[in-house]
């Protein structure tokens, strides 16, 4: 099982063409559970012809944006 004690990446995947979007972020919505799941949405873009991109949360934390290109 994953530790607590590191940050794993995160990645979160959007569909082949989405450009905006959002995503939850799996650190906020542990560490901010009491505040419901809201708490932990972050909004993102990605260019229509990118295929991964990173997002940073409203509390810091690194999401990786991977596009489902298949
Ligand atoms: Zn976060």
């Amino acid at each position: 099982m994953a530790s607590w004690t590191v940050l794993e990446e995160q990645t979160v995947w959007i569909s082949p063409r989405a450009t905006s979007f959002t995503v939850a972020c799996d650190a906020c919505a542990r560490s901010v559970a009491g505040d419901g799941y809201g708490a932990a949405v972050v909004a993102g873009t990605l260019p229509p012809d990118a295929v991964r991109g990173w997002l940073v949360c409203a509390r810091g934390h690194q999401l990786r944006v991977e596009r489902d290109g298949r």
